[in-house]
């Protein structure tokens, strides 16, 4: 069976979690931990970054930060996780659902500004698949309106924007370090906090309500309870396991990008006939090959395929249910314009196996496997 995710494990995942256990040190915000959070912001130019229990969590964080009150919206693309709206919900906002672009699957930039309201409060940008959303346009957006702008960077570790991280160009951002990420922990996140007037309220937020951090760096001379909080902190055991992959982390990167051009370059053929729709990686976006997908040209002929591949023991998968159609969509948000590419591109679209050191002649199966598909559709 080739699997369609395989967690990545660089093989000093052990020792550094041994050492952690041997230290009692497993708690959160312990040695592995700050060296976790020191290469993110240094790597990334970020001025504040804090590991999380999750993506998930990141974002609620981020959400929370925002400030928001009942009946205030916020704007996000339909097609993503739960986590994006769950996060918005929980801090009190309306959805407002925006149409995606069909090269891309992001938000369309261009359709923004007509869903703001004087009730609109945040926008949030999901770079689907590790590949920037149009942020020059975002942030002017966001300026000329004052609204804050939240960066679901789940995806899109080592991916940047006209040279930026992603994550670091809006208010927050927010990464993802599940197992099915590009670098692992099995369960974790981080917040990226760009607007240095939030980095003490995070800190707070975080360390369940009190000033934990400005008592450790001797700020104040006794810790208490100073406002809302819970706890974000994830045990420094998933954090020594993240820190063997940021010391690879570019040997992940390249090796990823190379699994993604070799498909890309044995499907081009295939695009350029107009048989199946290749993902664009637009002009000044760097991406880190989180995920390969394809299009084909209607919902049937990529069941037929995901089928098709089954039967050669390979898993390719389809992505979101887009978030306006599902149930809680519908009671906690509603969809802006006109829904043109969110259901339709999101039926076309199956995502192939694509993880760090994929065995080079599993690859070559998925692609004659593909090609034999799409000789014979
Ligand atoms: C993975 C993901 C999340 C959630 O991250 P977790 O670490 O699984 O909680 C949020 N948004 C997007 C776009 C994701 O891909």
């Amino acid at each position: 069976m080739i699997h369609f995710n395989v967690p990545p494990f660089v093989g000093t995942e052990f020792q550094y979690m041994k050492e952690a256990v041997e230290n009692h040190k497993i708690c959160g915000d312990g040695p592995f931990t700050k060296k976790c959070n020191e290469w993110l912001e240094k790597r990334f130019d970020a001025k504040k970054v804090m590991l999380t229990t999750s993506g998930s969590t990141a974002l609620d964080m981020a959400a929370l930060l925002c400030g928001l009150h009942p009946g205030d919206e916020v704007i996000l693309p339909s097609f993503t996780f739960s986590s994006t709206a769950n996060s918005f919900v929980l801090a009190g906002a309306t959805l407002v659902f925006v149409d995606i672009r069909p090269d891309t699957m992001n938000i369309d930039e261009t359709k923004i500004e007509a869903a703001i309201t004087e009730k609109t409060k945040v926008i949030v940008p999901v770079h689907y698949a590790g590949v920037a959303c149009e942020m020059d346009t975002i942030m002017d957006i966001a300026r000329r309106h004052n609204l804050m702008v939240v960066e679901d960077a789940a995806q899109g570790v080592m991916s940047t924007y006209k040279g930026k991280a992603l994550g670091t160009i809006g208010d927050f951002g927010c990464f993802s370090f599940h197992e099915t990420k590009n670098y692992s922990m099995g369960e974790g996140g981080a917040i990226i906090i760009n607007n240095e007037a939030y980095i003490e309220k995070a800190e707070i937020l975080r360390e369940k309500g009190t000033n934990r951090s400005q008592f450790f760096r001797g700020q104040v001379a006794k810790y208490n309870w100073v406002d809302f909080g819970d706890s974000y902190l994830q045990s420094d055991l998933n954090a020594a396991y993240l820190w063997a992959q940021l010391q690879v982390a570019d040997e992940i990167n390249n090796n990823r990008l190379a699994t993604w051009n070799t498909y890309w370059n044995a499907f081009k053929p295939y695009a350029d006939r107009g048989l199946i729709t290749l993902p664009t990686i637009p002009e000044g976006s760097v991406h880190n090959a989180h995920m390969f997908y394809i299009k084909f040209s209607d919902l049937e002929t990529r069941q037929a395929y995901i089928k098709y591949m089954k039967d050669n023991d390979i898993l390719c998968v389809f992505h979101y249910v887009p978030l306006h159609s599902a149930p809680a969509g519908e009671k906690f948000g509603r969809f802006h314009g006109e829904d043109v590419h969110t259901t339709a591109d999101s039926d076309r679209l199956v995502r192939l196996p694509m993880y760090y050191n994929i065995d080079p002649a599993d690859l070559q199966k998925v692609i004659e496997k593909t090609k034999e598909f799409i000789e014979n559709m």
